[in-house]
């Protein structure tokens, strides 16, 4: 069996529970004075971080808003995760934009809320639980997409002989029990 709930997993396998929580990503779109800077032949996709606040964005797609998206703290339980963002939330939001991009216009013009599985030191779980019968992916931590390809060779790899050369060692549910061990 392969286990690749995200989100969820810890619901499927509470044994993981203390290992993930479940951080809640907004995506947040802003208007900026002069958009002409933010269009995709001046501006790449960004990652900025200024203190303990991290945010990712992109260029202006649609030829007035630009997405810049702070991250939101980590929620315990997936059942409890806000699916909405409170007034105070959104001008958080703002308030972050404007850090970055000073020219930027603090209030959303559109806003969605998502979910990823986190784990403590953004290492992902890819191992096998059960004697090797149950194998899992989870804590992907905001980084799932762009490493799909490796991480889920890994767990092809897993799933069908045991072992897999992609599996580093921070992956394995001995480093997430004692990750300094
Ligand atoms: C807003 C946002 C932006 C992101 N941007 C990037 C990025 O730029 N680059 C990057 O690398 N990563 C990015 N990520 C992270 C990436 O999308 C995730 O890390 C990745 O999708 C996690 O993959 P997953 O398979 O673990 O979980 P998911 O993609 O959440 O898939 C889990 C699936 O399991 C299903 N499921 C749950 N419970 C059950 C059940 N009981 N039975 C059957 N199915 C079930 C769910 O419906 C879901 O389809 C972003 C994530 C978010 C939320």
């Amino acid at each position: 069996m392969i286990v690749t709930a995200g989100p969820w997993t810890a619901r499927l396998v509470p044994g993981l529970s203390r290992m993930l929580t479940v951080a809640n990503f907004a995506l947040a779109w802003f208007m900026p004075a002069d958009i002409s800077a933010f269009l995709p032949a001046r501006l790449p996709g960004f990652m900025r971080d200024f203190g303990d606040m991290h945010a990712f964005g992109a260029p202006s797609i649609d030829g007035f808003s630009v997405k810049v998206s702070p991250h939101l703290p980590t929620v315990a339980n997936p059942a409890r995760r806000p699916m909405t963002l409170p007034r105070e939330q959104l001008r958080w939001l703002g308030t972050q934009a404007q850090r970055i991009f000073p020219g930027l216009d603090p209030e959303p013009v559109r806003w969605s809320v998502h979910p990823d599985s986190q784990s403590p030191d953004s290492r992902p779980i890819i191992d096998t639980i059960g004697e090797g019968r149950i194998s899992i992916a989870a804590g992907m931590s905001g980084n799932g997409f762009k490493f799909a390809p490796v991480w889920g060779q890994a767990l092809a790899d897993l799933a069908l002989t045991g072992a897999s050369p992609w599996q580093d060692a921070e992956f394995t549910l001995a480093h997430h029990a004692d990750p300094v061990g």
